[in-house]
């Protein structure tokens, strides 16, 4: 980011920092590897959010994993989820038989997820989890509940680190509060 864009009027202030992301991501990808040792699990980023972390996550998992991704676009406002999820890109990979983790980005009202989750479950994976960089404080139900949580964030709308307003801010390296 040029420091231009640093001082964009739109940034409030730093969430969570570059370091702390990259610290607490390497700790998932080491839970991850212990709990999964001896298996080759797929993870399913969901996009476009979730790009950021599902690559850096990847690189902190210290087994064989494989990696697809799933688009979903949720109708409505733009900053507030309606629970009608479309999938807009599919996995190539057959799920059968398959350790599942599903790399979300944020959860707030668990509609997304929930419904990921119960499309996924329908193909007949060994297993299932969820693995979300943050998660809002007051969220919905999420089922499953997620088995990994990288950060329980306040309730704003936030950007950078692969999340978006508007398809911008996406490649901010931490996560800000978007004040508009
Ligand atoms: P949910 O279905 O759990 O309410 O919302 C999940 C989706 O809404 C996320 O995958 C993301 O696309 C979007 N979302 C929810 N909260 C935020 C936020 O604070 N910032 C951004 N950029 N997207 C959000």
């Amino acid at each position: 980011m040029s420091d231009t864009e640093d001082r964009d009027p739109a940034l409030g202030r730093v969430v969570i920092a570059e370091d702390a992301l990259g610290a607490r991501v390497r700790e998932l990808g080491a839970e991850i590897s212990t709990d999964y040792a001896g298996r080759q699990p797929l993870l399913v980023g969901v996009l476009k959010g979730a790009f950021v972390f599902m690559s850096d996550l990847a690189r902190a998992i210290n087994l064989h994993v494989e990696v697809d991704f799933m688009a979903v676009s949720s109708y409505g406002h733009a900053t507030q989820t309606s629970g009608v999820v479309r999938i807009i890109k599919d996995l190539e990979a057959d799920l059968t038989g398959r350790d599942v983790i599903v790399v979300e980005d944020i959860v707030d009202s668990g509609l997304t997820l929930n419904y990921l989750c119960r499309n996924l479950l329908g193909r007949g994976p060994a297993s299932l989890t969820v693995c979300a960089l943050l998660v809002k404080e007051g969220h919905g139900e999420i089922d499953p509940a997620p088995a990994y949580v990288g950060f329980t964030i306040p309730r704003l709308f936030v950007i950078g680190y692969g999340l978006d307003v508007a398809e911008r801010y996406r490649n901010l390296p931490y996560l800000a509060e978007y004040i508009g």
